[in-house]
């Protein structure tokens, strides 16, 4: 890419917001990320001299994210790129998983990511330019039993994303949900929080789901580098796509589930235009 930017990018301790970090300060970017540890910040920062800046913030600390942007602002420069990353999965049975689960879910993948939008918003604004990136999932397009928070979570930030895109577009700004695949990193592992088991009635549809994702845990078909250069060209087009999908599972998984949504719309259409009025 040829014009150095600055970047900020929420959670760059590992998985995509380090790969991504890494790949653009090799592009010539600056990066800002965020991090939740002293030693997270140390860890960063020496992945280059004067180009990786760390500041520490959990995004759901509210009421500090805009001091952090403002501090951005004001000791880096002025931020091109917001690439809200950071979020974790919740696996759980709905039944079995207590509201507080998803309330912290949404707290992080969209609360937290709307917060850090609505921060940089008015520097943009002014700017009269910027792209938001939001890293949503292909479980922001398809579900499975068993992530029903992680995907109204993503389907949230899906929906947001293509909202505020058309809010802002008069002013320069682009905003791009990309929705990965299944890609190595530390989601299914550390990072993800699962709900204890408790209703027997539900192990033939989810047992064999949370041991296979257990399993495939860090060997996952997605290159978290290559995720990173993908993003990067989005970055760098001249006209950023809404939505893109990362990897071949998203791929197919996303445009079974659009035509299957499509035959169900073609089945019920006598039914769907039944309810008109008629002109008044
Ligand atoms: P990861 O390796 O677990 O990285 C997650 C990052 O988010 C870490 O840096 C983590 O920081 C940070 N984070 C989590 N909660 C935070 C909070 N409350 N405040 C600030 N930072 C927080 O997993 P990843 O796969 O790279 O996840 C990045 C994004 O990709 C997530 O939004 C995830 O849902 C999405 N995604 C992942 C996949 C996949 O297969 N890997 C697929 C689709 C979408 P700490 O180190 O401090 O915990």
């Amino acid at each position: 890419m040829s014009s150095s930017k600055i970047l900020l990018i929420t959670g760059v301790s590992s998985g995509f917001g380090r790969a991504l970090a890494r790949e653009a300060l090799a592009a010539g970017h600056k990066v800002v990320g965020t991090v939740r540890s002293a030693e997270a910040k140390r860890d960063f920062e020496a992945l280059s001299d004067g180009a990786a800046f760390a500041y520490l913030l959990d995004v759901t600390d509210f009421d500090a994210i805009d001091g952090v942007v403002a501090r951005i602002e004001a000791d880096v420069g002025p931020i091109d790129v917001l690439v809200n990353n950071a979020g974790y999965g919740h696996e759980g049975i709905l039944e079995e998983s207590p509201l507080s689960e998803m309330r912290r879910q949404f707290d992080v993948n969209v609360f937290g990511a709307v917060a850090m939008m609505k921060a940089v918003l008015p520097f943009m604004r002014n700017r009269r330019s910027g792209h938001i990136l939001n890293i949503t999932s292909m479980g922001g397009h398809i579900t499975m039993p068993g992530i029903a928070y992680y995907c109204g979570s993503k389907f949230a930030l899906e929906g947001i994303t293509e909202s505020l895109g058309k809010e802002v577009k008069p002013f320069g700004i682009a905003v791009t949900a990309v929705a990965p695949g299944s890609f190595r990193t530390d989601w299914a592992g550390r990072s993800m929080t699962r709900t204890p088991r408790s209703i027997a009635d539900y192990d033939p549809i989810f047992d064999p789901i949370r041991k296979a994702r257990e399993e495939r845990s860090g060997k996952q078909l997605g290159d978290p580098q290559k995720a990173a250069r993908a993003m990067l060209a989005v970055i760098g087009a001249e006209h950023p796509p809404t939505h893109l999908l990362l990897g071949s599972d998203a791929l197919g998984l996303v445009r079974d589930k659009l035509s299957v949504l499509a035959g169900e719309i073609r089945a019920w259409e006598d039914v769907t235009v039944s309810t008109d009025g008629g002109a008044v």
